[in-house]
């Protein structure tokens, strides 16, 4: 059976050309990047080489990029490290539709005596700015929102924002693991970004930080990264991550057309042969590569593992443990109820994806749910 991979939110393949590389790099830049001989330096080199890339895309300088391992440490290292540097401010506002990798850091602050707002969410998914900024006070260490949000893609105004913050004189933070490379980027004071949402392998990431603010590290150690993240450099995930932003820049617009146009199919064909069905926040910007569908009369494990049984992988944002799904904190803070977070499932796009993988998915879906309804009793509520 052919597999039909919707799940590009959750991770993304590789690509081809650093897949064929990664032989040749392990062998070339083996050496530890910190030692003076020459194969060490010759590691540096690609550090510094990848590093003064990727400032240039972000359009900053050099020491404000720190590769991490992903964008939970990168998030947790700014949330944690800004609350050590600035122990006079003790106050946090932060969306309620963040990544966990966000959500319990802050959380574990509060259980260090600091106090949390949560944001103002409309239906649409997006933040209340003027809440906002009724919320900014002196006592205010971080402002914190997500740029796309990655259950149900909706972009946030993080340009109004950060100027909000920046005439407060507020460190503002945002979250770009999904919407790197797909949405521009304005000058925040942080971001964090995963290599394996943009087809780079696993285990790397970076954050960006504006330099003169103050940083306490996670990692104590051998002073790596500027003093931010010690550790022996990942030179290889470093030169992979900056030639898989080096394909994307290099094809965005051709990227990014391919996902709006699968996209665009694939909310046309669920709107003509299941209209029954809710698209999540189809009226607000959304990123390209995801969209949410709030399906009314089945819950979304059951559809995702129907979906499987057809080859084709998609997630929801209900967590799972101990085989309970828990609703997804995303829906339930734009206002749906607990069954209709438990019945919504995530369909995320790759360049790889084709328009044929779209409409056979929607034809499956149809059939899924045709046969369901025959059977109510397979239906878990
Ligand atoms: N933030 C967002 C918006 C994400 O989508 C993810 C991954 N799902 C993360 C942070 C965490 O990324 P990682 O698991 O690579 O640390």
């Amino acid at each position: 059976m052919k597999k039909i991979y919707l799940d590009n939110a959750a991770t993304t393949p590789v690509f081809d050309e650093i897949l064929e590389k990664i032989p040749e790099w392990s062998r070339e830049y083996f050496a530890n990047p910190n030692s003076i001989h020459s194969d060490g330096q010759k590691a540096r080199r690609i550090i510094d080489e990848s590093r003064r890339y990727i400032a240039s895309v972000l359009n900053c300088e050099e020491e404000e990029i720190i590769f991490t391992s992903c964008a939970t440490e990168s998030n947790n290292t700014i949330i944690k490290g800004l609350a050590e540097s600035y122990p006079e401010k003790n106050e946090i506002i932060v969306s309620p539709i963040e990544h966990k990798s966000v959500l319990n850091p802050v959380k574990y602050l509060t259980r260090k005596g600091y106090k949390v707002h949560f944001l103002k969410v409309d239906k649409n998914g997006l933040i209340d700015i003027d809440h906002l900024k009724n919320l900014i006070n002196k006592k205010t260490l971080l402002v914190s929102v997500i740029h796309g949000n990655n259950e149900t893609g909706v972009v946030q105004d993080v340009k109004e924002i950060n100027r909000i913050c920046k005439e407060k004189e507020i460190f503002f933070f945002s979250d770009t693991a999904q919407s790197f490379l797909k949405e521009d980027i304005s000058d925040v004071d942080f971001l964090s970004v995963s290599g394996h949402k943009i087809n780079a392998p696993k285990g790397i990431g970076f954050f960006k930080k504006r330099k003169n603010i103050k940083l306490t590290p996670l990692l104590h150690g051998g002073g790596q990264e500027f003093g931010l993240r010690s550790g022996t450099e990942n030179v290889l995930g470093i030169k992979a991550l900056a030639e898989a932003i080096k394909m994307w820049k290099e094809n965005r617009n051709r990227f990014l057309q391919h996902l709006i146009e699968l996209k665009k199919t694939f909310i046309s064909l669920i709107e003509k042969e299941l209209p029954g069905e809710e698209v999540v926040s189809q009226h607000v910007k959304t990123l390209p590569h995801i969209v949410s569908i709030i399906f009314r009369n089945v819950d979304a494990q059951t559809l995702i593992m129907a979906l499987n049984a057809q080859g084709i992988e998609v997630s929801s944002g209900s967590a799972c443990s101990s085989g309970t799904p828990s609703p997804s904190h995303v829906l339930l803070a734009y206002g749906f109820s607990e069954k209709e977070a438990l019945s919504s499932v995530r369909f995320s796009f790759s360049i790889f994806n084709t328009q044929e993988e779209i409409e056979f998915t929607i034809i499956q879906l149809k059939n899924i749910l045709n046969r369901l309804s025959n059977f109510p009793n397979l239906f878990s509520f």
